[in-house]
């Protein structure tokens, strides 16, 4: 059965304060906030060990004004963030849900750090497109199964009770809009109906429902999927039913850079520190820098739907900071070459078109100036031997569209009022990149799934329905 809602019949087996569906890094964070402002928190996860996109992610999450910046002297402030945000999503950001965010999102780094024991750093030796200061924190080994680990081990300190391999597939629903309890299916079939007095949906969005896919975003349809397979939309779905307002549908977070066939990401640093995008023809073929997430359409769109990340050892050096890039060199994705034109014959590419390519680019390089496609290099990213380069395809990462939501999670109906007792995070809310993969500034999922997260947690406490029956 697909999810569903179901008018309620005051028939559940159990009854918890704040029911979460869905344990990635917005389910776990709300139920850590729940549990900080005492109360109690039951989340329900699809899969047997707590994982979701969070786990696939890189687990940077952008704050601005945290100590740690102020600890690198990095001037930073949430008007300049939201002042990045808007720029990249061409101002079609809900500004009450980005003003939310970007004042959350230093404080909800600090709490991870001094209250949970999350070691969160300001990464300072690369910048992603769109971030006007180094603000991205990450964890030491810079993966998201690090912070998923670190944030399910913190939540079962705190006492926060997490329920794997159960789908939650019905939500039983008052006339009003109040969700009384929710079904839940087991491994084995078994199901149970549990009661809540305040639900958050942390079930991310519809990257893994490929029919959704097809129907919101068409240009994505057949790309490679990136993200966890579970997100099957279910919060949409619901949403959907219950006559909430779903908004920006077609927003996704792409990448232009995963690499193939290996399947492992290529991270963005290897373009931001001076590497550069070749199609098989041996061409350049736009300005890499705009960001990775529209870059994802971008290289589909090149003959063959692949394309040359191109770099030197000392950006390769930046990238091993990423587990993912060991990974990739590992498993034998990255070429090496002694000079750009053996380089140009491994990667089977026109030799002299490349090398002409290389050599403009080198020396835009030099003289600091834009290059044809406006991307403007600098003086310090010139490249020498020994080369690299690394297939690489667009792939779809997450989807950015999902239920429209107030500064507190709170899920808006079409005509604009909250539903009582339904709160929405992450994956599967609305985000804040606009209408297309354009609009996503790096960082804007985990950030909105840790810090609305967080908020949604800490308004589902204080929920009116609690203590109501
Ligand atoms: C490869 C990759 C790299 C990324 N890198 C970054 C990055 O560095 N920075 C950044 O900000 N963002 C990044 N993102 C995006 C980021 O990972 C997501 O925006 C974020 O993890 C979403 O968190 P979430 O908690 O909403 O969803 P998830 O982490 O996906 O968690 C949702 C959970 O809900 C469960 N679930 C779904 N339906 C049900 C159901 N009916 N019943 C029970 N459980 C259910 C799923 O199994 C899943 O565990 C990346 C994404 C990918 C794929």
């Amino acid at each position: 059965m697909n999810a569903v809602i179901a008018p309620a019949t005051g028939k559940f087996e159990t009854q918890v304060p704040i029911l979460v569906i869905g344990a990635g890094a917005a389910g776990l964070c709300a139920a850590l906030a729940a549990k900080d402002a005492g109360v109690d928190a039951v989340v329900i996860e699809r899969d047997p060990v707590t994982a979701g996109s969070t786990a696939l992610s890189a687990g940077l999450i952008p704050a601005a004004g945290t100590r740690f910046q102020r600890a690198k002297r990095i001037d930073d402030n949430p008007q300049r963030f939201a002042g990045d945000i808007q720029r990249k999503a061409k101002g079609e950001a809900d500004p009450a849900v980005v003003d939310a965010v970007v004042r959350g999102a230093a404080p909800l780094i600090e709490w991870l750090v001094d209250r949970h024991g999350l070691p969160f750093d300001v990464v300072d030796n690369f910048n992603y497109p769109g971030h006007s200061v180094l603000r991205m924190h990450g964890l030491p080994s810079r993966t998201g199964r690090e912070l998923i680990d670190r944030l399910r081990h913190a939540a079962e300190a705190t006492g926060v009770t997490i329920l794997t391999s159960r789908v939650a597939e019905r939500l039983f629903v008052d006339p009003d809009g109040r969700i009384r309890d929710v079904e839940i299916v087991q491994r084995d079939g078994q199901r149970e109906r549990i009661g809540c007095e305040a639900l958050i949906l942390a079930c991310s969005g519809f990257g893994g429902n490929p029919e959704l896919v097809r129907r919101h975003i068409p240009e994505m349809a057949n790309a490679l999927y990136f993200g966890h397979a579970g997100n099957r939309g279910d919060a949409i779905i619901w949403g959907d039913a219950l006559g909430a307002a779903l908004s920006d549908l077609g927003s996704y977070q792409g990448h232009g850079s995963v690499a193939t066939p290996h399947n492992i990401l290529i991270s963005w640093a290897v373009i931001m520190q001076g590497g550069i995008q070749i199609n098989r023809e041996g061409r350049r073929f736009c300005n890499e820098t705009r960001g990775y997430s529209e870059q994802a359409a971008e290289v589909l769109r090149q003959p063959g739907e692949f394309v040359w990340n191109v770099f030197d050892e000392r950006i390769a050096e930046v990238a091993r900071q990423f587990e993912d890039f060991r990974e990739a060199e590992r498993a034998g994705a990255i070429l090496e070459a002694k000079d750009i034109a053996d380089l140009a014959h491994a990667m089977r590419v026109p030799v002299e078109t490349f090398v002409a390519e290389w050599r403009e680019v080198e020396n835009k390089k030099v003289a600091a100036a834009p290059d044809r496609f406006g991307r403007r290099f600098l003086a310090g990213q010139a490249c020498k031997a020994p080369y690299r380069a690394v297939k690489v395809t667009g792939a779809l990462f997450h989807t950015q569209g999902g239920l429209a939501i107030d500064s507190d999670g709170r899920v808006k109906r079409k005509d604009g009022t909250i539903f009582p007792n339904l709160f929405a995070a992450g994956g599967a809310a609305a985000g804040i990149s606009g209408s297309t993969a354009a609009g996503y500034l790096s960082g804007n999922g985990l950030l909105t799934a840790t810090v609305l997260g967080e908020l949604a947690g800490k308004a589902a406490a204080q929920c009116p329905a609690l203590g109501q029956k």
